[in-house]
């Protein structure tokens, strides 16, 4: 069923801004809740006269308020790329254990359905491939990515257990890398940097011998997944993300070829316990929910190269003297 009033925690953020759009165009009313940590009023900007949509500088660690019903709560705040959380550690951890106690006692409070943006990095670095909703992870609970990890895996603890003790109507999305525009430029993941580094003619940092894999989904797929979990009662946990493979070295080569840059590729060090393999089996999101991505690489990737080439080229230039 579709929401009439919605909470969006981390709206103001990369996935956060898609979602309110999405849901503000589907008729929904929308309250953004941000702290602004990482994300930006500015991925906003263009709702900002919509009368069905309100943001309200919040952090989510402290106390929350929202007046009148909700009938759903999207809890996307979070740091989530490594740059991110590697700088906000206590944050990152705080906002997925103290963050999510507050957003599900929001939606208890409210009789709301409940959706956690959870994470593939709960799978850590994967003993099994693809990775299943069933596999419980491979995670170094004291390694520098454990802040993210941790408070996901936290947060999808508490989540169950306010379904098991409240009865709250709670969903649990694992989502794997998304991209698209309004990434940030040195957000650091791979496809920011990737595409930055190629149009500016730097050379393309890969990691490692850049064998080790990922599967990219483009934004406007994960986000309608997302929504057909909020749509659902399903409980999850749920993989959602886009199943085509490929290396991280394949991914600066295809990046390379659609700028038509002639970036050297550079190998650079890589970060620890950083996973060799990535992919979802997105089976279960497709018998559940009737969802599967759509949107190739080549693409997804052409329209986020289009976005950053434009938003580059309006950064202003330093003016010597
Ligand atoms: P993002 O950094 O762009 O957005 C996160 C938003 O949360 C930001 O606007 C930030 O200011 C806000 N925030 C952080 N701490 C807060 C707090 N204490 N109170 C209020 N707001 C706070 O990241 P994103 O890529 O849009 O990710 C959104 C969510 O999706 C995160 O929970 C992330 O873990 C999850 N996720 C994203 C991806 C991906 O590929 N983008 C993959 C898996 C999971």
């Amino acid at each position: 069923m579709e929401a009439r009033r919605a909470v969006v925690t981390g709206g103001a953020g990369f996935l956060g801004s898609y979602l309110c759009e999405r849901l503000v165009e589907r008729g929904t009313e929308v309250i953004c809740m941000d702290n602004f940590l990482t994300g930006s009023p500015d991925n906003v900007a263009h709702l900002m006269g919509n009368s069905a949509f309100r943001l309200v500088e919040c952090d989510l660690t402290g106390f929350v308020h929202v007046s009148g019903d909700v009938d759903l709560v999207l809890h996307f705040a979070s740091a989530a790329s490594p740059v991110d959380y590697l700088r906000h550690p206590i944050e990152t951890l705080k906002v997925g254990s103290l963050g999510t106690l507050h957003a599900l006692g929001l939606a208890r409070e409210k009789g709301a359905r409940f959706v956690l943006a959870s994470t593939s990095e709960v799978y850590g670095d994967p003993l099994e491939h693809p990775q299943k909703e069933g596999y419980w992870g491979n995670v170094n609970p004291v390694g520098p990515r454990s802040v993210y990890d941790e408070a996901k895996r936290f947060a999808e603890s508490l989540t169950t257990a306010y379904r098991n003790s409240h009865g709250t109507d709670t969903g649990i999305v694992r989502i794997f890398n998304t991209y698209g525009p309004r990434m940030r430029p040195h957000d650091g993941r791979a496809i920011p940097t990737f595409i930055r580094q190629a149009l500016s003619g730097e050379p393309i940092t890969v990691t490692g011998d850049g064998t080790q894999t990922r599967s990219i989904c483009y934004v406007t797929d994960t986000v309608e997944g997302i929504l057909a979990m909020a749509d659902s009662d399903f409980e999850g946990p749920v993989n959602i993300g886009n199943p085509a493979e490929l290396t991280m070295l394949e991914l600066a080569e295809t990046i390379r070829g659609l700028t038509g840059s002639s970036s050297p590729i550079e190998f650079i060090d890589r970060p620890a316990d950083d996973p060799a393999v990535r992919r979802p089996d997105t089976s279960l999101a497709a018998s559940r929910l009737g969802w599967k991505a759509q949107v190739e690489a080549g693409d997804g990737l052409r329209r986020t190269i289009e976005w950053f080439a434009d938003k580059l080229s309006e950064t202003p230039k330093a003016v010597a003297g």
